[in-house]
């Protein structure tokens, strides 16, 4: 990179785990996640839209002014920090890098890790994960991510804390070292990285019924979606963290039988609004859109990871509709969401 306040070594050991993070599904999929590294002045942070498993291949890092940022924070000054920019790359810093400046350390890992969302989105969350993991942690209660996720951060977290579980949304983990920060959060995601539904009834053979511009995911894989168990069907049209709204849309819709699911898509196509990546039919299973983009795909499947490690004894706390719509009408996300 281009300037002198990082050695390049610790620059290319830096991409090489931010591309580690971003080529494990479990923990980052499509533009989702971020890492960022701390010089004395200055902070290089993942762009905006950028995804992190291209961290070698292409320039996927911006690298921006850190005082001039902590400054902003400390006065709580809500910005894009595009005048912060050091980096002659055209990229824009992440939606993300408002925390990232605020944790006090060299590097600072975000994932959006499926057993820590599983372990984060009931009423019971900040108990249960105690049991997991003890008292080394801090637990922000959701709020939207950017700058409002920040500020409440800056009012909870002590100093020396290195694991943040952020509700309905995911993991950040903090360090020194880059190799000891790694390792953190891998062993964090491991210790709740627990399958609690692997028994669920479905009918193998469903007939499956034609859909327009839809193909029914036949892969095994995918045989919790046929399942007709309340408890879990109704949880497929939530949502339960902010990607899920950005690339799915909020919720996957879900339908008694292919009659309910044509009369709603005709009703999209009438109004020529988008349809949705990805439909349910009660027993039958998922449905996928011709034309789903690559994120829609790993976030199905992200979605499809949290479903199975959810404890679905606990009450569920899915995001609310006025949530969802403070996610869709973000600018920073429309953006984020056009260069996909
Ligand atoms: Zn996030």
């Amino acid at each position: 990179m281009e300037n002198n306040n990082f050695i390049l070594q610790e620059i290319l050991d830096f991409k090489n785990i931010s591309y580690q993070l971003g080529s494990n599904l479990s923990l980052v999929q499509a533009a989702g996640g971020n890492t960022s590294m701390k010089s004395n002045d200055s902070m290089l942070i993942k762009a905006s839209g950028t995804w992190l498993s291209n961290s070698l291949k292409e320039n996927v890092f911006v690298e921006v002014d850190l005082n001039s940022i902590k400054k902003k924070i400390n006065n709580e000054q809500d910005d894009n920090f595009s005048e912060d920019i050091i980096s002659k790359n055209d990229l824009r810093p992440s939606t993300e890098t408002s925390f990232h400046a605020l944790i006090d350390f060299k590097y600072v890992f975000h994932v959006h890790s499926t057993s820590t969302i599983a372990n984060a989105i009931s009423f019971n969350s900040a108990i249960n994960l105690k049991k997991q993991l003890g008292d080394n942690f801090a637990f922000i209660p959701y709020i939207r991510p950017g700058f409002p996720l920040t500020m409440s951060m800056k009012n909870i977290i002590k100093p020396g804390v290195q694991i943040i579980i952020l509700e309905n949304h995911g993991l950040i983990v903090a360090g020194n070292d880059l190799e000891k920060t790694y390792e953190l959060l891998l062993n964090t995601h491991k210790k709740l990285d627990v399958i609690m539904n692997n028994n669920f009834s479905f009918v193998e053979e469903s007939t499956s019924e034609d859909i327009d511009e839809y193909q029914l995911k036949n892969d095994k894989k995918y045989n919790f979606f046929k399942t007709t168990d309340e408890r879990f069907f109704s949880a497929f049209s939530k949502s339960f963290y902010p990607d899920h709204v950005i690339f799915l849309g909020p919720g996957v819709p879900t339908f008694e039988n292919a009659q309910e699911a044509l009369n709603f898509l005709n009703k999209l196509k009438d109004k020529n609004l988008n349809l949705p990546p990805y439909i349910i039919l009660k027993g039958v299973g998922l449905y996928e859109q011709n034309s789903a983009i690559p994120a829609a795909k790993e976030m199905i499947d992200c979605f499809l990871e949290v479903l199975l490690r959810t404890n679905f004894d606990e009450e569920l706390k899915a995001l609310s509709e006025s949530q969802e719509n403070e996610l869709l009408n973000w600018d920073a996300e429309i953006y984020r969401q056009s260069i996909n």
